[in-house]
């Protein structure tokens, strides 16, 4: 067995002559994180979105446990275990934090979303499952205190990690997260940082797209670096930190890199 989970090889993506991505190949293996960085408009949601399924590849094949996603609809990514987060905040205000992380498990269950408002038999016992882990992923987020609280009204800080819960109750073997420090400050960053090890200690891998520096040399394994599009260095942050190349994309861009809540993509 390979403990290879995601292997991405030779994907490009090309937005009506905007050349997005251009052969990127990586792979993320069974309980690391992997930090994908680069200055704004590298290709890095774009990378996100293509494994996640929201978009397809002009080129090139993901593989996830050796499967060709090509053809998966992406109302079977959580089921296979692959769930994520956006760029932007995705919360319904109007419900309570726990009914925002319950949404989470849907695509999961067997019976899906319509039976389980039946509460009969195996939809019940599921809905039953769901709740229990919705509540224990608001306890290690450290939300237990809000889960009937409506998301409307909780801080920014707080709905980020709701949205972590909300993508670990279906228990993932990867979780993919684009700048989930986007807004957030020193402190909640740090706390973050954290919880991204505590996700990947209990067997859960990442691949992280993220500007603030300080997270990603912190929490990733490894390291790939897209600038326009073309994935220009890959390795150890200590090996990154040191890359002539890299070193050369982001010069004068120290700004840049350490902006949170930047919006594009
Ligand atoms: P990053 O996340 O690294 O900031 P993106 O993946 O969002 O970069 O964008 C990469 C490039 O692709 C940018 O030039 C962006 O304008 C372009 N792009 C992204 N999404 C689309 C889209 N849906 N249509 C057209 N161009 C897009
Ligand atoms: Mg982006």
């Amino acid at each position: 067995m390979t403990n290879v989970l995601l292997d991405v090889k030779a994907i490009s993506k090309n937005f009506g002559g905007v050349q997005a991505v251009s052969l990127v190949d990586f792979d993320v293996r069974k309980g690391e994180i992997v930090a994908l960085i680069g200055p704004n408009g590298a290709g890095k949601s774009t990378v996100l979105n293509m494994i996640s399924g929201v978009v397809p590849p002009t080129q090139g094949e993901i593989y996830f446990e050796e499967r060709l996603m090509a053809n998966v609809p992406g109302s079977q990514y959580a089921g296979l275990g692959i769930t994520r987060t956006f760029q932007n905040l995705q919360t319904f205000d109007d419900m309570t934090v726990l009914e925002n992380v319950m949404v989470g498990c849907h695509s999961r269950t067997q019976s899906g979303l319509l039976a389980c408002g039946l509460k009969l038999g195996q939809a019940r016992r599921e809905e039953v499952d769901m709740h229990h882990r919705a509540l224990q992923w608001l306890e290690i987020v450290g939300l237990s205190s809000v889960a009937n609280t409506l998301a409307g009204n909780l801080p920014y800080g707080m709905l980020r990690l709701m949205e972590i819960a909300r993508a670990m109750v279906s228990e993932p073997k990867l979780l993919l997260l684009d700048e989930p420090a986007a807004g957030l400050n020193h402190t909640e960053t740090a706390d973050m940082t954290n919880m991204l090890k505590r996700i990947r200690a209990n067997g859960t891998a990442i691949l992280l797209v993220e500007h603030d520096m300080d997270m990603v040399m912190n929490a990733a394994d490894r390291i790939v670096v897209l600038d326009q599009g073309e994935k220009i260095a890959e390795g150890t942050p200590a090996q990154i930190q040191e890359s002539p190349e890299v070193i050369a994309a982001y010069l004068g861009t120290e700004e840049v890199m350490q902006t949170r809540g930047e919006s594009v993509g």
